[in-house]
């Protein structure tokens, strides 16, 4: 499964960075998660839960921010949010792009810990 790897490399990032903060509880680990980074949420939250036993993030909450795709139109001369990962055009002008300059991401932004730590 390959979101359980992805889930065991987060859980020893967010382990590092735990320790490093002197932190000994962590409620929760927040995620920013592209759209095209090929990660289902759900399979990588089940995997989160599994990689994180017996390790201070036991428990802890994983919280996925969904990361839109950007992509950068030539025509326009500007970035693009765009609503779906199906068509790679500009919904401004149409004009296609495969310049993609969001949306691959998988990110840990933040740790929450239990009060008392902090
Ligand atoms: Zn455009």
């Amino acid at each position: 499964m390959h979101e359980l790897s992805i889930a065991v490399n987060l859980v020893e990032l967010a382990v590092a960075a735990a320790d490093e903060a002197g932190v000994r509880q962590v409620l929760a680990v927040r995620l920013r998660l592209g759209a095209l980074a090929g990660v289902v949420p759900e399979a990588l939250s089940l995997g989160y839960e599994v990689a994180a036993q017996g390790t201070v993030l036991a428990g802890s909450r994983l919280i996925i921010e969904p990361v839109p795709v950007v992509i950068y139109c030539p025509a326009c001369a500007a970035p693009a949010t765009l609503t779906g990962i199906q068509q790679f055009v500009c919904p401004r002008c149409g004009t296609p792009t495969a310049d993609i300059r969001q949306g691959k991401e998988i990110e840990l932004v933040a740790l929450e810990a239990a009060e008392d730590d902090v």
